[in-house]
């Protein structure tokens, strides 16, 4: 003990600027380099610091071969992959395959928030009009505005001389059904529909396969707002 407080001051005195630690806590804390790989991964969206340790002795475990791959994927998503500078999806191509498509309908758009979104509304194989990528939602608490959207490119795409001469006539907004998937969708139509398009959302409602048992009553709520003529 007398060793341990001896040894203390003699780091204090010897560089006084320096914190006075515990010598045995500082075995229990992690190397540099793996400390900041925790870091890093920690930046990354729904990784806290248990996940992020979790993730960091991953790649600590995985061989030289494994890593440089991983490595090499992510240089190349940085290097390959850009905004399209029409619908902002992430692309490797500019315009994307979807805005430089012959086939696809140019008179609808779908507004998306995340690229992901896309896909899941080309996974359904019926929509078959251009999109449009927000890459976010509206949200005050966490600072988002609309300038923090990308909106800006979406009202010149409306004009036909913008869009291979073709009229817009409608703008499907497909944000999700959360507070701040509602209030992006609420100010897109505030925007739009001045300009005489017609603006249109997705039904909400029950999930299919599920039992009117287990269903909320927001969900339920919507279901009979959006009901349908059989
Ligand atoms: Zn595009």
């Amino acid at each position: 003990m007398v060793d341990v407080l001896f040894r203390l001051k003699l780091q204090f005195w010897m560089n006084p600027k320096s914190k006075i630690q515990n010598p045995k806590s500082k075995m229990l804390e992690y190397s540099e380099p793996v400390a900041k790989l925790i870091d890093e991964f920690k930046r990354l969206p729904g990784i806290g610091h248990k996940s992020a340790q979790r993730l960091a002795f991953h790649i600590l475990r995985r061989s030289e071969e494994e890593v440089t791959r991983f490595v090499e994927a992510l240089q190349e998503v940085k290097e390959k992959i850009v905004f399209c500078s029409v619908c902002n999806n992430l692309t490797d191509i500019n315009p994307c395959m979807f805005c430089s498509s012959t086939t696809r309908d140019r008179s609808i758009i779908c507004v998306v928030e995340e690229p992901y979104n896309l896909v899941s509304v080309e996974k359904t194989r019926s929509f078959k009009g251009l999109y449009h990528i927000l890459h976010g939602s509206l949200s005050p608490i966490r600072g988002v505005g609309p300038d923090e959207l990308m909106l800006a490119n979406l009202l010149p795409r409306l004009m036909p001389e913008n869009n291979d001469g073709a009229e817009v006539r409608e703008v499907i907004v497909a944000t999700n059904p959360t507070t701040e998937g509602e209030a992006t969708a609420n100010y897109i139509a505030r925007l739009l529909k001045p300009l005489g398009v017609r603006v249109t959302r997705i039904a909400m409602g029950m999930p299919v396969g599920s039992d009117l048992e287990f269903v909320d009553e927001v969900t339920m709520d919507k279901a009979l707002t959006n009901r349908h003529e059989i």
